[in-house]
């Protein structure tokens, strides 16, 4: 009540949207520096098979630890870092880093694949991010196939022409690639066609509900059926409860990702793990 008196809707809206434009040039200012005083760190989530119940998977999360906001979501800080190109030079960070993990992985005795989140706007440059990627696979003694690349399929949307090349040549080469947030966009089954994918994310929006709820049971039973008939294999996201757990390995799901199992993990965290496993 206080509040209708004080502000008119009009006045209510422009200091709103002011404040946001000025909140994100302050963001997007320190997101330089924090690119060029290496803010950022990877965190690791364990991906298990449910077959086996072993780790054989886990996928790298950026994590921005900013000097006075604290830890800032990459659900904030990613889509900015795409409009103004930075995203160039952090996904190279981010492959790099994962690379050095993967390769203090091997030398503990253990082995995983790695998956990591890559931009569609990353595939536009015109530097080429491929003799990159080489050169710090080759770096740690590893090759295309200890990556998965994950690209979300909602972001496909306004890729250029020439993403969805580039993709079929990374596959090619033989990164395996996961479709991200599968089932979230307008034409995921459009992009089961046009690429080679080698696994399907179920997005955890469907996965909430199957204990509850018969039709998203329903439908991620479908998407499980449809990606084994298409010889694809299925990782479900944000497992939370051990009653997800035994609904998706009932359905023949392949793999799970979640707090059930585990949270994203510092790197030492995941060595500690793996060793113990
Ligand atoms: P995503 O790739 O779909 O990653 C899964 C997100 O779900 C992660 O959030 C993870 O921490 C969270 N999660 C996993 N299991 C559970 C669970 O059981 N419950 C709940 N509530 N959440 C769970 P995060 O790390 O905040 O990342 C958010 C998104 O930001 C990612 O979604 C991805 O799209 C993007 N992102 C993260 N790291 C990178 C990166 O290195 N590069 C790029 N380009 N994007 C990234
Ligand atoms: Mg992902
Ligand atoms: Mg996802
Ligand atoms: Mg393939």
């Amino acid at each position: 009540q206080a509040k209708q008196q004080g502000r008119s809707g009009y006045t209510f809206f422009s200091n709103d949207m002011r404040e946001q434009a000025e909140n994100r040039m302050k963001l997007l200012k320190d997101l330089r520096i924090a690119q060029q005083h290496q803010q950022f760190c990877l965190y690791y989530q364990p991906i298990v098979n449910l077959n086996t119940l072993n780790i054989e998977k886990a996928e790298a999360l950026i994590r921005w630890q900013h000097p006075q906001k604290g830890l800032v979501s990459p659900d904030v800080f990613i889509p900015l870092a795409e409009e103004t190109q930075l995203i160039h030079k952090i996904g190279e960070f981010i492959f790099a880093s994962a690379c050095q993990t993967l390769d203090k992985v091997r030398k503990n005795g253990e082995n995983l694949q790695l998956s990591i989140n890559v931009s569609p706007v990353q595939f536009t440059s015109k530097h080429c991010y491929l003799n990159q990627w080489h050169t710090h696979l080759e770096q740690h003694n590893l090759a295309p196939h200890d990556i998965v690349i994950e690209i979300t399929e909602g972001l496909m949307m306004n890729a250029q022409p020439r993403t969805q090349k580039r993709l079929n040549n990374l596959t090619a080469q033989g990164f395996s690639l996961a479709l991200d947030d599968f089932g979230t966009g307008y034409s995921s089954l459009a992009y089961l066609k046009q690429m080679d994918t080698d696994y399907i994310k179920i997005d955890k929006r469907f996965v909430d509900g199957i204990a509850d709820n018969k039709d998203d049971l329903a439908l991620c039973e479908a998407m499980i059926m449809m990606a084994h008939q298409l010889g694809l294999q299925v990782i479900a996201e944000g497992i939370e409860t051990q009653a997800q757990h035994q609904l998706l390995q009932q359905a023949g799901c392949d793999f799970g990702q979640g707090y059930y199992y585990a949270k994203p993990m510092p790197e030492e965290s995941l060595l500690a793990l793996l060793s113990n496993d």
